[in-house]
């Protein structure tokens, strides 16, 4: 795996895409800076090497050029994070962008005009990824959330660096922290997958069942298997047209011998509400009208023991409707769990989809070994796919 660290980039012109996909306030201020935080590393490196920055990014969906969009609005942000005053290019392609390139020194960085301006990104346009790529000297690939995208900047782009393209610190990361929870792993491995759907995650599962000892499933994707386990689960969400596949998943995971551990209990409610009247029942004996929104102590019981044996654990999606307080425990002590794992010298690895927003909110970023920066990039890693952004690089 070719990184930064590979290259000496003095004197040279380092074409990063960055993921500054950041979100913005109605005043367009940055609400969140962790993904500009996290590129921080590769671009200061670039820069200490003696070498000058060019960042590309997008920013949003926009359809029609709308100034909302425009990554001018972050670049004062950028600048004090970095610390060094970023130059702004009023577009990522043509006279403008390659005067300001063409003018770039030692040290400095320049931030181009949102890459999604131009339909051609993504659609993956060979030749404006060509008049990107004439902008720098080397590729550096650093947007996670991207690369599971065949975009112009994040994986045609790369073609024209034959020997000149690698991957930035964080990229690197994301991909050897997966491998070490995947394939490089010391067992036994668990891996939690919460959630509200089974359908969402199907691949997810088939993949890990290769690769795990132990295997919660909890949040709203279980009462789909409880049911189809004859079990009786109320109103909680259910996909009726799944309830085959979910025995088929049973099945597939005994003959893998992996240990699947479902929530035996449930603080159910009356509504969907944070308002709502609660109390704990068996998972398979829920009354009409009830629905499941959070594990019970029981279940959380069972869970803590089976974290805290693992040595390798994946955590992606929620126990419970955890953005409701009511609900929000079985996440938290889920966290607390694999802090007290991760504190006793196991690996764990969170991400994919929403399970980082899970926790950010309660705190937990710091406590386990690894945060996955990219939703939808994850869960294709995770289902055991070859992301086009990654391959790009490595080919
Ligand atoms: P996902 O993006 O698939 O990880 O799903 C996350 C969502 O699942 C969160 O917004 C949770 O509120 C939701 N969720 C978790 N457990 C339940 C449940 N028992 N019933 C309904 N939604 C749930």
């Amino acid at each position: 795996m070719k990184t930064i660290d590979d290259f000496n980039f003095k004197d040279k012109k380092a074409l990063i895409r960055v993921d500054f996909n950041v979100p913005l306030n109605d005043s367009l201020e940055v609400t969140d800076v962790t993904r500009i935080e996290a590129a921080k590393p590769t671009i200061l490196k670039i820069l200490e090497d003696g070498g000058s920055a060019i960042l590309m990014s997008h920013l949003g969906r926009p359809k029609d050029h709308e100034p909302e969009f425009s990554l001018k609005n972050i670049t004062g942000t950028i600048s004090e994070i970095i610390g060094v005053q970023v130059k702004f290019a009023e577009d990522c392609v043509g006279p403008k962008a390659e005067q300001a390139a063409a003018d770039l020194e030692a040290g400095e960085i320049l931030l181009l005009e949102n890459l999604r301006y131009h339909d051609a990104e993504t659609d993956g346009d060979e030749d404006f990824s060509k008049q990107l790529a004439n902008l720098g000297d080397i590729y550096v690939n650093d947007a996670f959330g991207t690369a599971h995208r065949a975009h112009a900047s994040t994986t045609i782009v790369a073609q024209f660096f034959p020997e000149k393209k690698c991957f930035g610190y964080l990229l690197a990361k994301e991909i050897e922290s997966i491998d070490k929870v995947l394939n490089d792993n010391e067992k036994p491995v668990l891996a939690i997958l919460g959630g509200a759907k089974v359908s969402s995650k199907i691949t997810v599962i088939e993949n890990v069942l290769d690769k795990v000892d132990d295997l919660i499933i909890g949040g709203g994707m279980a009462y789909t298997f409880i049911k189809a386990q004859g079990g009786k689960v109320g109103s909680s969400i259910c996909e009726d047209d799944k309830l085959e596949l979910a025995l088929d998943i049973l099945k597939q995971a005994k003959e893998k011998n992996v240990n699947v551990h479902l929530p035996v209990d449930v603080v159910a409610a009356d509504s969907f509400s944070e308002f709502a009247n609660t109390k704990v029942e068996p998972i398979n004996a829920i009354p009409d009208g009830w629905q499941g929104l959070d594990a019970g102590p029981k279940s959380l019981e069972n869970f803590k023991s089976v974290v805290l044996r693992s040595k390798t654990i994946l955590w992606n999606g929620p126990l419970g409707v955890f953005e409701m307080k009511p609900f929000a425990n079985g996440t938290i002590e889920l966290g607390n769990f694999i802090d007290e794992a991760t504190q006793k010298g196991a690996f764990s690895l969170v991400g994919g989809g929403d399970s980082v927003a899970a926790v950010k909110q309660f705190g937990f970023e710091d406590k386990v070994s690894y945060v996955s920066t990219g939703g939808g990039a994850m869960l294709e890693m995770l289902e055991g796919k070859e992301l086009p952004g990654i391959a790009a690089i490595q080919n």
